[in-house]
């Protein structure tokens, strides 16, 4: 399921976005001010961000940074329609820019194409160029080829693939992909992460961090 983060000082508004988008199967979480914002991002692995720009805390194009660098997809929500101010977002790296009042359908479709257009519509995550996860039926490909994969080996990738660039700590590997608390034994994780990377040729790009855990480059 793809995740979204609402940040929109107005609840009225944020609630009436957090519905719609809620009915379409996404999940979504609401950050009504700046500072918020940026915990939650750094927090979570989010797919994309809905942004108000004049915010309490830190403005819209401040987060906008943030985002950029966790590479999570943006969409300004502003009431700042002016061409100048949309201009300005979109030049600094905005995927789409929706000025105030906007249409919740119109909203939707919007969303549905930025995620579409970033490889995180419908269920495709996107690993590499040529790796792709289907979530929808549990198919990955890479050079447009099934690979066979065994269900861990697949739950491991889903996970690097929600997390690029990001360290993840063997602990936390174990418990998401095992479901069990994490003793120490570092020898299973580490034995299905390199079978997995080797049948799809990732061990440049799914790197070992010393004593830590693995990243996958995105
Ligand atoms: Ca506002």
């Amino acid at each position: 399921m793809r995740r979204i983060l609402i940040v929109e000082d107005e609840e009225a508004i944020a609630n009436l976005i957090r519905t719609v988008l809620t009915d379409a199967g996404y999940q979504c979480t609401w950050a009504s001010d700046g500072l918020q914002a940026a915990d939650l991002l750094e927090n979570n692995p989010f797919d994309l961000a809905l942004l108000d720009i004049m915010l309490p805390g830190a403005d819209g194009y401040e987060l906008l940074e943030y985002c950029k660098s966790l590479e999570i997809a943006v969409i300004f929500l502003s009431a700042k329609g002016e061409v100048e101010d949309r201009v300005r977002g979109l030049r600094a790296g905005a995927e789409d820019y929706l000025p105030k009042p906007f249409a919740l359908p119109e909203l939707l479709a919007r969303v549905d194409t930025v995620l579409r257009r970033c490889g995180k519509g419908a269920g495709i995550l996107k690993v590499a160029e040529d790796i792709e996860i289907d979530t929808s039926f549990h198919i990955v490909k890479k050079a447009g080829r099934p690979v066979a994969l065994t269900a861990k080996e697949y739950d491991l990738l889903v996970l690097f693939a929600q997390n690029p660039n990001i360290v993840l700590h063997r602990e936390r590997i174990y418990e998401r992909v095992w479901g069990e608390i994490y003793l120490g034994d570092s020898r299973t994780v580490d034995l299905h992460v390199q079978r997995m990377r080797k049948k799809l040729g990732l061990e440049e790009r799914l790197t070992a961090i010393y004593k830590v855990g693995y990243r996958l480059e995105g």
